[in-house]
């Protein structure tokens, strides 16, 4: 085993997955720009201080933050989420508002990985800042949902619920504590100890021991005020004229402190129940004030990209784009030709790729068969001479071409009478002619 490795929960992701990134990512784009929402690329890093406006009683805040202290003495941390850099981009330069704006990027926080779980991840999200139109709420849940669909997932739930405005949130969180703590004899370890830290949190717990408890807990439909419930049954009614699926779940409380109230998610039904969240997100009506800014209705999601393709590897859909090359490259007069006419294809809009280290003509033949391209362009010391190249159609059907007759030397015993020679200076245009 090589010395190095890459760090626990983070990953190489090379050829062909990337491309499928890439395609994912672009897909999203396309989702997302149609309905107005423009890219914002912001910085890895943060001062710690956007981060811990999230909150603290977020476990991805307290205990998950890659954090460090810079050459400069500044207290900085690799971002954990996007929506905190999103409200500060918007304090520091005051967009116009609504600011709709969508990201692709690496998160890090510091968990314990597996599947579907890493230290490094990305999301792809979209934020908007500076309304608080219940219908947006549900253009954006139905943004998401739209995606899953261009992905080709069909097992896909979505989960909503409100925590209403922050006075309920927060009588709601008092009685929460207050029952649980009634109760503490009968809770697990752990969840008393999620107690002391965030009481919502303990509406989480997948431990059996608090299962009963956690079912007879307060309900926070019990404690929304008159525009709360108002909000509520707006996005309700709107996700239900778009037919659009949901389920309420009074108990979906989401790991980020700063949620009020529309709250939703994304469940991939093939996925296991403890990483089952594809994506997710709600109303966090009062974070970009806390970051210095004016206050700021802000609604958004973050989709999981890593989690999201584990999905359509169990639905068997949105496989990885096959690479198509359209032409490789054999010179066995030493490798400057190939350089020269890959180079040629190249610059014509022609994918060219080509052998290396001056392998032989039977070597380099069975490159350009694994190439998967669609053409072999071949070129011997007597195609020089006589100015032409060989095309030997690999894939593709025989080019209707009248210049060449069927091949010269070059092919050796293998002139299967499908390749033709071609005048050097017409190579660009039979391809272009072959592939139109
Ligand atoms: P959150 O920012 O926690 O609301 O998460 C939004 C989405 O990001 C989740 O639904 C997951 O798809 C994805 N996600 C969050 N944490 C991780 C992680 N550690 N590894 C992989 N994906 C993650």
């Amino acid at each position: 085993m090589p010395e190095f490795q890459t760090s626990p929960g983070m990953r190489d992701i090379l050829p062909p997955e990337s491309a499928r990134w890439r395609a994912f990512v672009a897909a999203f784009e396309q989702v997302v720009e149609r309905a107005g929402y423009g890219q914002v690329i912001s910085p890895l890093l943060e001062d710690l201080g956007v981060f811990q406006r999230i909150g603290d009683a977020t476990e991805v805040v307290s205990k998950e933050m890659y954090d460090f202290v810079d050459k400069g003495g500044r207290h900085v941390a690799l971002r954990p989420e996007l929506t905190a850099s999103v409200c500060r981009a918007f304090a520091q330069h005051h967009p116009q508002t609504p600011w709709k704006v969508w990201y692709h990027g690496s998160q890090f926080r510091y968990e314990k990985p597996q599947r579907g779980r890493y230290r490094q991840f990305d999301q792809v999200g979209i934020e908007v800042l500076g309304a608080d139109d219940p219908y947006l709420d549900v253009e954006i849940i139905a943004l998401g949902w739209e995606f899953f669909a261009t992905l080709g997932l069909t097992q896909v739930r979505l989960v909503l619920n409100s925590l209403g405005e922050p006075a309920d949130r927060a009588a709601y969180v008092a009685a929460l504590a207050d029952y649980f703590r009634d109760h503490s004899g009968e809770l697990s370890e752990e969840s008393r100890e999620t107690l002391q830290r965030n009481p919502l949190r303990v509406l989480d717990s997948k431990r059996a021991a608090d299962a009963a408890l956690v079912a007879d807990a307060p309900r926070i439909d019990q404690f929304y005020s008159d525009r709360a419930a108002a909000h509520f049954a707006a996005v309700q009614q709107g996700l239900s004229a778009l037919g659009i699926p949901f389920a309420v779940e009074a108990k979906l409380v989401r790991g980020l402190d700063y949620y009020r109230h529309t709250t939703f998610e994304y469940q991939g039904l093939t996925l296991d129940s403890a990483q089952n969240a594809l994506g997710g997100g709600g109303r966090y009506d009062g974070l970009v004030e806390s970051l210095g800014g004016p206050a700021t209705p802000g609604v958004g999601f973050a989709i999981g990209l890593d989690r999201t393709l584990l999905a359509c590897d169990d639905e068997g859909v949105f496989a990885p784009p096959t690479p198509r090359l359209a032409v490789f490259v054999v010179d066995t007069t030493g490798g400057a030709e190939a350089l020269a006419i890959a180079t040629l294809c190249r610059s014509a809009g022609i994918s060219a790729d080509r052998a290396y280290d001056n392998r032989s003509m039977k070597s380099q033949m069975k490159a350009a068969d694994r190439s998967g391209a669609d053409y072999a362009v071949i070129v011997g010391s007597n195609e020089i001479a006589a100015g032409v190249v060989v095309v030997r159609p690999l894939r593709a059907a025989r080019p209707t071409d009248a210049d060449g007759g069927a091949g010269g030397g070059i092919g050796g015993g293998t002139d299967d009478g499908a390749q033709y020679e071609v005048p050097r200076e017409q190579l660009i245009e039979t391809l272009k002619r072959a592939m139109s």
